[in-house]
């Protein structure tokens, strides 16, 4: 018992107890790299490597080459410049040459330490300054045995900020500390991979492979361990979600819902607007297989925007209905939220089903009558936001939770809906952006995924264009010719936190401008700053054409439906995302009229910029695009990923490693067929771990 307590406990000791560390750089590296532990600086991994192999002679180095490494003696310093624009220039010789080295920042320390006749190794990139062969901010290391031991051969390059830096945790600050806790942990690093699995799989013990990480010995090395290292990181994910998965199949039971009765029969007779496409009526099905299986449901409904979701999720609360049971919807905003209940209320017509709207502004005296009415069970459908969580509004029997959108809600709210009836309700996720299915197939591998992949017939595509914004004029005639046909516009800006005050700047000029191009038509503003009251107004008025133009920030992102408005156009579109350019053009293309998407840029644009117009003009298929947003991007910053924890990788990366990703899948499986819940001898370590991680991260591959 002691023991392992031990060991542990070396683990999660505060960094400030590592030799080096001490309290300033301790709060340096909590606050800047977020280590609080030597685990943490065990996991805080290099993002590349250089080789320094060889030491070059002064006479050989150009300003061509990349980074290099030379080694002699400063033969002069010299400080100029007034205080804040000082630099300082050394000479530096070997026998075969000298070179200048130099600094703008960080003067004072680094000339503090530095002294003449001491030979050091000086790395950095040369280059040439006013004429000079100059290397700028090179570390430097005094030529000592252990100092040439440290530096030869593959250099880690961790990642560092200027503060950090002052308090000298450069890279090679920072490896220097990893080189330290190393030797310390020489015996606390366990194997976390069953031997077995280690021959079979040749893979690199792991004590060895976090040692090259930090510190290969060559580059073969190198690649193993971070194969070992992506490897583990990838199998216990796969088998954790996949264990999940059945275990939640055998031990979560759920509401009946045996019959389909009056509700879904009437309103299929004689309320549907309109056939339901096939991929409609599959997933209905599919839906309603589930929630009569007697296991509760907790199911992902995918479908691009447009592809007509409300009518899918009106029809499972209909059939929630016809078995006694009430439903809610929770959607991300007011404006969502009211926008849903304004559908369902369309939808449903004269039909005698009790639909009521709950919100952060629906009045207290309201409120009282919903919360009664959703305890004795009158109340059958309740539309709501965040306002639903809240612990008074209590269910008589809630028995479906329909969530839009769900990359806005984060997993504990979602638990919190739970509490609220006897068995856990069925839960339908749906969401318009959809999940790259590699990432899908990763992250859900335990939820049950729905598609509807067929739009609604009789929609024209959306006609995509980039246009840089010198045609800024040409862009406007062309709108004025679409209003005049009696269409509406969106015009939207771009609004990113950190810059609001400029940004509302942005969008305030844009809406003037537009005022005075267009003189005849009525122009409305709206972004997320506004009053909601005064937003839900602007947004009332343009869906009932009084407002021709509507300039917003992404604030209508999601869901907000005018099926008039047939051109939208984005200013500074390298500013979004690729999935949330797609979003909103499905603001367009929702009725019988040609539609246009027309993305504005400047002539200066990144290549990541370019990549992501040129998929936007090139496909209307959210699932291609989607899938160039995880290719871009990288899946850490998907929707959905960041509160949900599931990424939280450190090594792997499930854009670039699908062939692991695979492999493990694969094998991970393999092992529960054979051995359930891991209980045989040779899964032990396993199952040890995915207790550990369990402790660790909670259980978050749930959605409900
Ligand atoms: P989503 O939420 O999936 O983006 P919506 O549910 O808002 O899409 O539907 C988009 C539009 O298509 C709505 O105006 C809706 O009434 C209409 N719609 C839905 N299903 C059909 C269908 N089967 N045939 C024709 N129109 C449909
Ligand atoms: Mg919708």
């Amino acid at each position: 018992m002691a023991l392992v307590t031990k060991s542990t406990t070396l683990l999660e000791s505060p960094i400030e107890y590592l030799k080096g560390v001490g309290s300033l750089r301790a709060d340096a590296l909590k606050k800047e790299l977020n280590i609080h532990t030597f685990k943490d600086l065990l996991y805080f991994y290099p993002f590349r490597y250089v080789d320094r192999t060889r030491i070059y002679k002064i006479k050989e180095v150009n300003a061509e080459m990349p980074f290099i490494q030379i080694c002699g003696k400063i033969t002069h310093v010299e400080i100029t410049g007034p205080k804040r624009q000082q630099r300082m220039m050394v000479d530096f010789a070997d026998d075969t040459g000298r070179i200048e080295l130099i600094w703008f920042q960080g003067i004072t320390w680094v000339s503090k330490n530095l002294r003449p006749n001491v030979e050091y190794i000086v790395f950095g990139k040369p280059s040439v300054f006013r004429g000079i062969l100059t290397i700028s901010h090179p570390s430097m290391e005094e030529m000592t045995p252990e100092n040439l031991e440290m530096v030869k051969g593959l250099q880690p390059v961790y990642s560092s900020t200027e503060t950090l830096k002052s308090k000298s945790l450069d890279s090679t600050g920072i490896m220097k500390l990893e080189r330290t806790l190393l030797s310390k942990l020489e015996d606390e690093i366990k194997e976390t991979m069953p031997t077995y699995m280690l021959e079979k799989l040749r893979l690199m013990p792991r004590k060895e492979a976090l040692k090259n990480i930090h510190l290969p010995s060559s580059i073969e090395k190198l690649n193993q361990a971070r194969f070992r290292l992506k490897f583990e990181e990838l199998f216990y994910m796969q088998l954790r979600l996949l264990r999940n998965k059945s275990e939640r199949e055998v031990t979560i039971k759920g509401f009946v819902f045996s019959k389909v009765d009056k509700y879904v029969n009437d309103f299929y007779r004689s309320y549907l607007p309109f056939p339901l496409t096939k991929a409609q009526k599959r997933v209905i099905r599919e839906i309603r297989t589930d929630m009569g299986s007697g296991k509760q449901m907790n199911r992902l409904l995918q479908g691009d925007v447009g592809s007509g979701k409300t009518l899918v999720a009106l029809l499972c609360m209909l059939i929630a209905l016809d078995n006694g049971f009430q439903c809610c919807m929770m959607a991300p905003t007011e404006i969502l939220a009211t926008q849903h209940f304004a559908t369902l209320k369309e939808f449903v017509k004269d039909m005698p089903v009790n639909v009521k709207l709950i919100t952060g502004s629906t009045k207290e005296s309201e409120r009282k009558i919903l919360h009664e009415e959703l305890e004795n069970g009158t109340l059958q459908i309740i539309v709501g936001t965040h306002a639903l969580i809240e612990d008074r509004v209590k269910f008589k029997n809630l028995g479906l939770v329909v969530i839009d959108e769900q990359h806005r809600f984060g997993v504990n709210q979602r638990a919190r809906l739970w509490a609220k009836s006897e068995l856990p309700p069925h839960i339908l996720v749906m969401t318009a952006t959809p999940i790259p299915r590699t990432l899908a197939m990763t992250l859900y591998c335990d939820l049950d995924v729905s598609v509807i992949d067929e739009m609604p017939p009789g929609r024209i595509p959306i006609k995509t264009m980039h246009k840089f914004d010198t045609k800024r004029s040409e862009v406007f005639s062309f709108i004025k010719k679409e209003l005049e046909k009696g269409r509406q516009a969106y015009v939207i800006y771009p609004f990113i936190e950190e810059s609001e005050n400029s940004d509302i700047e942005n969008l305030i000029h844009g809406y003037e401008e537009i005022q005075k191009a267009f003189p005849g038509n009525t122009i409305g503003m709206m972004h997320g700053r506004m009053k909601f009251a005064d937003r839900e107004k602007t947004m009332k008025a343009f869906a009932a054409n009084q407002i021709q133009i509507l300039v917003a920030t992404t604030v209508i992102e999601v869901g907000v439906n005018v099926p008039n408005a047939s051109i939208i156009l984005i200013e500074s579109a390298q500013k979004f995302g690729l999935s949330q350019l797609h979003q909103l053009r499905g603001r367009v293309g929702r009725s019988v009229h040609q539609s246009y998407c027309i993305l504005m840029t400047p002539h200066e644009r990144g290549a990541d910029a370019r990549a992501r117009i040129n998929s936007m003009v090139a496909t209307n298929d959210g699932f291609e695009i989607s899938e160039e947003d995880l290719r871009l991007r990288g899946p850490g910053d998907m929707m959905g990923t960041q509160q949900s924890g599931i990424l939280d990788l450190k090594i792997a990366n499930l854009a670039k490693d699908s062939t692991i990703l695979r492999q493990v899948r694969i094998i991970a499986s393999e092992i529960l067929n054979e051995d359930k819940n891991l209980g045989l001898e040779k899964h032990r370590l396993l199952a040890e771990q995915l207790k550990q991680m369990d402790k660790e991260r909670g259980d978050w591959s749930r959605i409900s």
